[in-house]
């Protein structure tokens, strides 16, 4: 095998969809075309089939029953869906949210979104290592609280949630909880029996399905719970998500959770060796640190900062070659350093000098050693240049330095 550029090593953002799942789409754009509500004919008859089965297929891979599955537009939807969709519906019980400053921004900026309709939120800081204190989770819960939300993994840093303890807090003072798992279903075992959950977002393009569909998890039993309608229409999805259904792409999430419930543990197996392998070769250059839990992380992410270099810097040594993500290009064009990273204490030249690697279901040994050794020598040949990587040679102590800020 050779290797093909660019390797891409940015499968937090997105992944490839896996050829199975394109194949398992295609009849339905053309042939099979149909909308999933018409009821007179054999049209949407089969559509409606092909639903059904994609929300069983969907429905394994969680461990729920198929007719607690909502689809949606994505993960962006099913988090405002799940969100506006309690605060509205609970309206009577409380006007209360706690969730996590390191939050993906579709639940960030929901939750700001809420505050500006009445709500109150409390955004619980997480602990250097990426995990919230679960004793502050508890503390912080009022009469009032009607839901707790936090992620299930971490898109940045991978870090895994205590979920089944968070779910056990939130039903002991009768509060839903909500996950986000969008970088986690598919990718470790996550069962929202055993784990406890009243509600979870996904999305298809994070789990080699398509673009533009996703889930929301909305428990039926034990709680019965329900959500808002953010749209009004048709009363497709149990009333609670109108518009005609996104056939193909249904299909497509739902392929996509059958190949990741029957092949996820021994690709879990195999990327985490990869992981660990990359890890461990690029901590082996000089101020090189990780970020986040390391125990308590999924099986594909590592966060790395390299520290006197500047990750834009670095990324652009060899960006024709490999696709990354460092910690200032996150949030939209701006180079702010990611606010994921500062909420674990690192500093703007840590949180500015890190870069993302996110491996996947297609990345070889071969794109590992290529990047091993890329970066390897891009970070070396950097700090050769820098003033700074000097100063720290001649043991002038950094921390001690005044740095102008704008
Ligand atoms: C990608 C991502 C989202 C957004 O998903 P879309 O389907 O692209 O809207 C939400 N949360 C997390 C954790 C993500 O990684």
């Amino acid at each position: 095998m050779e290797l093909k550029f660019p390797i891409y090593l940015d499968n937090n953002a997105t992944t490839p969809m896996d050829p199975r799942v394109l194949d398992a789409m295609l009849p339905y754009f053309v042939e099979q075309f149909g909308n999933a509500a018409s009821r007179n004919h054999s049209f949407g008859w089969v559509a409606e089939e092909a639903v059904d089965y994609a929300r069983e297929q969907v429905a394994k891979l969680i461990n729920c029953d198929p007719k607690e599955v909502i689809f949606t537009s994505g993960a962006t939807e099913a988090n405002n869906l799940a969100i506006k969709g309690v605060f509205e519906m609970y309206a009577s019980k409380g006007n209360h949210i706690i969730t996590c400053t390191t939050e993906h921004k579709a639940v960030l900026d929901t939750c700001k979104h809420v505050e500006k309709m009445g709500g109150s939120v409390t955004y619980l800081q997480v602990q250097p290592d990426g995990l919230i204190d679960l004793a502050e989770l508890e503390k912080a819960i009022t009469p009032q609280t009607i839901l707790i939300t936090i992620m299930y993994g971490n898109n940045e840093i991978g870090v895994v949630q205590p979920i089944k303890e968070i779910a056990a807090i939130a039903k002991k003072h009768g509060a839903l909880f909500f996950t986000d798992g969008t970088q986690a279903v598919g990718k470790i075992p996550v069962d929202v029996m055993a784990d406890g959950i009243d509600l979870m977002s996904f999305s298809g393009h994070k789990m080699y399905g398509p673009k533009g569909v996703g889930v929301l998890y909305v428990r039926r039993k034990n709680p019965r719970v329900k959500v808002t309608a953010q749209m009004d229409g048709g009363g497709h999805e149990r009333g609670m998500r109108s518009g005609t259904l996104n056939v193909p792409g249904i299909v497509g999430i739902g392929k996509a959770c059958e190949i990741c419930r029957l092949e996820m543990d021994a690709e879990a197996v195999r990327l985490s060796i990869m992981r660990d392998r990359l890890e461990a070769a690029l901590t082996q250059i000089d101020e090189s640190y990780v970020n986040g839990n390391v125990q308590h992380r999924l099986p594909h992410v590592a966060n790395i900062s390299f520290k006197y270099v500047e990750g834009e810097g670095l990324l652009m040594g060899f960006n024709k070659q490999i696709a990354l993500s460092s910690g200032s290009a996150c949030t939209s064009a701006s180079l702010e350093p990611s606010y994921v990273l500062k909420s674990l204490g690192l500093g703007d030249d840590l949180a500015h000098s890190s870069l993302r690697f996110g491996l996947g279901r297609f990345t070889t040994d071969m794109e590992i050693d290529y990047t091993i050794k890329a970066i390897t020598e891009t970070v070396l040949k950097l700090r050769e240049m820098s003033p700074l990587w000097e100063m720290f040679k001649e043991g002038i102590d950094m921390d001690k330095i005044e740095w102008a800020h704008h």
